[in-house]
């Protein structure tokens, strides 16, 4: 299948590793122009590993997504380089994990900033632009939690949930101007983030490495998590041009952890 992304310019967002860059590098491959942001120099040498390993340009620009500045120059000099933008992959590192207890009310405002505002930013700076493109789409990377809550995760579980329902009126309110508004739902994963929750919990329980790993393999019905290759997969398809009728979509990636029905 062609997914018809040659050419076409995808912006992802917090994609130095994990999710966000196997995302990022399945765009590559793909043939779409790719602009990547993080905040540490590691953001570029994760565009020049991408560069490398395809035939296809890749930007680097370092930005923290809870700055409304470093947003307004990564949309602005994207669309400066490439000419425009098509896609937007919004995505920022998971919240602290802990109880409602453990969570101070500091951290829950500068959670909201990360998990919620960042995409608000992104979105407004970004819709002038993808108003012009012929085959623009917003992707949230959100979490089964807003379909499930995750033990341990309260900010995840909560905020999640507002970025579902700005996706969820988002698709219903840019329908007109033909963009495309989905959020993609990672269950368990492989990556930095899933190693720092691991970590957490080690903390907590006093178990092995492997034990808690064993333990989170068992929830999932085929009984391991996912790559991020897995990941990307689904996730670019959705926001290609080869999914141009799938609107409004919270699609879960998660081996099946998801018992509900909806
Ligand atoms: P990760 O920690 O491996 O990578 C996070 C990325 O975000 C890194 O590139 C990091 O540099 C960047 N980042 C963090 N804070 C940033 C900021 N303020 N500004 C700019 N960039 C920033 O995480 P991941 O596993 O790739 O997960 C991505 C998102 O998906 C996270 O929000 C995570 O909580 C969520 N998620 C992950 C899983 C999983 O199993 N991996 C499951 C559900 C949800």
């Amino acid at each position: 299948m062609d997914l018809q992304l040659r050419g076409k310019v995808a912006l992802v967002i917090a994609a130095s590793k994990g999710l966000g860059k196997a995302t990022a590098r399945q765009f590559a491959r793909e043939g779409a122009k790719v602009a990547i942001c993080a905040r540490s120099e590691l953001i570029d040498k994760t565009a020049a590993e991408i560069a490398n390993e395809t035939d296809t340009q890749v930007l680097s620009l370092r930005a923290d997504v809870t700055n409304q500045a470093d947003i307004e120059r990564v949309i602005n000099t994207t669309v400066e380089k490439f000419g425009g933008l098509d896609i937007l992959v919004t995505n920022a590192g998971g919240p602290p994990a802990g109880t409602f207890d453990d969570i101070d009310l500091a951290t829950w405002e500068t959670s909201l900033n990360l998990t919620l505002l960042s995409a608000v930013r992104l979105v407004k700076y970004a819709l002038p632009h993808l108003r012009q493109s012929t085959a623009a789409a917003i992707l949230t990377i959100t979490s089964t939690s807003t379909k499930q809550p995750v033990q341990n995760l309260v900010l995840s579980n909560s905020l999640r949930l507002a970025v579902i329902g700005l996706t969820k009126t988002l698709s219903q309110e840019l329908g007109n101007d033909k963009i495309r508004v989905n959020s993609i739902l990672p269950g368990w994963t492989y990556t930095e983030r899933v190693e720092e929750l691991i970590n957490a919990q080690i903390t907590k329980t006093g178990e092995t490495k492997q034990a808690e790993i064993t333990k989170i393999n068992a929830k999932v019905p085929l009984g391991r998590m996912g790559t991020p290759e897995e990941f990307a997969n689904v996730a670019v398809f959705l926001s290609s041009p080869a999914a141009s009728f799938v609107n409004g979509v919270m699609l879960q990636v998660d081996g099946g952890i998801i018992q509900g029905t909806f």
